[in-house]
């Protein structure tokens, strides 16, 4: 059913994943009335779509979930360290049920249209099956890396045989038995992915073409006494984390010793002592590598080393020699690409019914009506498997038609660069607010956390304009332009520079390359972010 009449509210939510629903109740517990657009049939966001075999975070479950309700923490408990993706989708769903959020969530519904009206000062925003409204505040949550980008090969409308991307999964899971089976990308997708299939096809065949470099989750079931230590600690460890960024990622578990060396610059121990360091990390598993010391970005020699270190573990893994080259990160940097979490993605390649395509030196020609061709020779399949990756951080708004003052897009805008203020406003667009958003830290942190902590200030910001009597807040272009420098500057000196990777865009042909989230950290991105909000929002104009 569609709704011509528009409807009118104060604030519509665009996303139904950690962040949209969170600000959704936030907003709607400072009594505005707000409605929540999911184009999904459920709530979850990136992890709604991304359910193919193996999804799961590379986060630890304990700290990759929402903080700021005390009813939620003492009701839910985390199964394993590192959530599936079902479980994940399960979370979200009673978070939703307990905080009765559903009623103002429309599934269903992509927005394709969003127009800022000056004269009034509202959006007019409009859903792909024609609903409109109109509210005050546009808030996006529409995910950093949500929108999904197909392999730039030319023909596969042409492949006769199944073919599925990793993040639009379909809701009935495939059924690879029997089959020959190809996979593009081996990021973190494809890294997990890529050992589940292994064990139905009847044949698998990856397709690599940078190989990344990978740690073992080391996952394991979360104990009764896990359980007990997590309740009596939780308060802790997440304030470490608020105030420190000490315990990130992977490490919730890691005693005092190992936290320490992440303070520590790698020259301050012998060769032998960081291999030791490496080694236990190693072991220990999860992403907690390129936190092994505090200068792994900056010190060029030192990023070898660990690369060294992590390119001898594969040849130590990979039985044939040639599979073990294919797989061996070379000629990038330790960091420039998020580091892949998973298990028995290596010991996969040692199957016989798994075989490795390098196409660094011959790319992909071409789909095929029966596969793919590289280097003039064609590989057959019944099912190909793209986890080729997403536009990420900007991709999700760019692709809605967003207007704001004299009719200019969010497109044309960044076509240059994402530029913002704070990763939270953009200029010539006001009264819209982003949630994970370029320019904030987003990705490169724990988003779930950094989500939290904008919807927070995305809140204030708004009771600040209800309680002033203040209907419109644009950003100062002069504060972009600083911050958009300071979130150039942050990477200067390290790796990231030389970077090749969804993280600059690099991966979307066309695409501006620059580093698309601010690299600072979430402590210093606070600072700034409260910084400004004590100084009465200094950089916005508020009217
Ligand atoms: P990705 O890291 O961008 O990887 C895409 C892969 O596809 C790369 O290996 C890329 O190779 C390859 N590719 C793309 N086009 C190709 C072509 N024409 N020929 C050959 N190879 C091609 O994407 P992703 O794996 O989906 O991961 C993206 C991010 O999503 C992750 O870094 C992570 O932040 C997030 N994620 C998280 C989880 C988790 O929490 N566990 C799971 C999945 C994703 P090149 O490198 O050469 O371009």
């Amino acid at each position: 059913m569609t709704n011509s009449e528009p409807i009118v509210l104060d604030a519509l939510v665009l996303g139904g994943g950690f962040g949209g629903i969170h600000m959704l109740h936030q907003l709607r517990e400072m009594g505005l009335t707000v409605v929540a657009l999911e184009a999904g049939t459920g709530v979850g966001g990136a992890w709604y779509w991304n359910r193919y075999p193996g999804a799961r975070c590379d986060i630890e479950s304990l700290v990759y979930c929402y903080s700021f309700s005390p009813i939620i923490d003492d009701e839910w408990s985390w199964t394993e360290r590192y959530a599936t993706q079902p479980e994940i989708v399960r979370y979200i769903n009673f978070v939703c049920d307990r905080l009765d959020l559903r009623k103002d969530i429309c599934f269903n519904s992509r927005l394709v249209k969003a127009t800022f009206d000056e004269e009034a000062g509202f959006w007019t925003l409009h859903t792909e099956n024609g609903d409109v409204y109109r509210a005050r505040h546009f808030v996006s949550s529409a995910g950093p890396i949500s929108e999904p980008i197909w392999p730039d090969i030319p023909g596969r409308e042409k492949f006769k045989g199944e073919i599925y991307h990793t993040a639009k999964w379909p809701q009935q899971e495939p059924d690879f038995r029997g089959k020959r089976v190809g996979v593009i990308g081996t990021g973190s997708s494809g890294t997990q992915l890529i050992p589940l299939v292994a064990e139905q096809a009847k044949h698998l065949t990856v397709f690599v073409r940078t190989p990344n470099f990978y740690a073992n989750a080391n996952n394991r079931p979360l104990t009764d006494s896990d359980q007990a230590w997590w309740m009596q600690n939780r308060t802790r460890i997440r304030e470490r984390l608020r105030t420190s960024e000490i315990v990130g990622s992977g490490d919730v578990f890691m005693n005092e010793e190992m936290l320490a060396t992440r303070l520590r610059k790698g020259d301050e121990y012998s060769e032998n002592e960081r291999r030791e360091i490496l080694e236990k990390r190693w072991q220990f598993g999860g992403a907690t590598m390129p936190r092994a010391f505090v200068d792994i970005l900056t010190n060029h020699e030192l990023n070898d080393e660990i690369s060294g270190f992590l390119r001898a573990k594969i040849a130590h893994i990979i039985k044939d020699p040639a599979t073990a080259e294919i797989m061996t990160p070379r000629n990038i940097y330790f960091g420039t690409k998020r580091i892949c979490v998973g298990t028995n993605f290596y010991e996969t390649f040692n199957r016989p019914n798994v075989t490795a395509v390098g196409v660094k030196k011959t790319p992909i020609e071409r789909f095929s009506e029966k596969g793919l061709v590289v280097d003039g020779k064609e590989h057959e399949f019944d099912v190909i498997i793209c986890a080729s990756g997403f536009d990420a951080l900007t991709g999700a708004l760019t692709v809605i038609d967003i207007h704001g003052v004299d009719g200019k897009t969010i497109k044309d805008v960044w076509s240059k660069g994402s530029d913002t203020y704070l990763g939270i406003g953009v200029a010539g667009f006001p009264n819209l607010h982003l949630i994970g958003g370029p320019g904030s830290p987003s990705v490169l942190v724990n988003v779930v956390m950094a989500n939290e902590y904008q919807v927070g200030w995305i809140s204030r910001r708004i009771k600040y304009m209800r309680d002033h009597g203040l209907t419109r807040v644009d950003v100062d272009p002069d504060y972009q332009a600083k911050w958009s420098q300071t979130v150039k500057d942050v990477i200067q000196g390290t790796v990231l520079v030389s970077a090749d990777s969804w993280y600059v865009g690099t991966n979307v042909p066309g695409k501006a390359k620059g580093i698309l989230a601010y690299a600072g950290g979430m402590v210093n991105y606070k600072q700034a972010c409260d910084a400004a909000a004590e100084r009465k929002y200094e950089g916005f104009v508020f009217s």
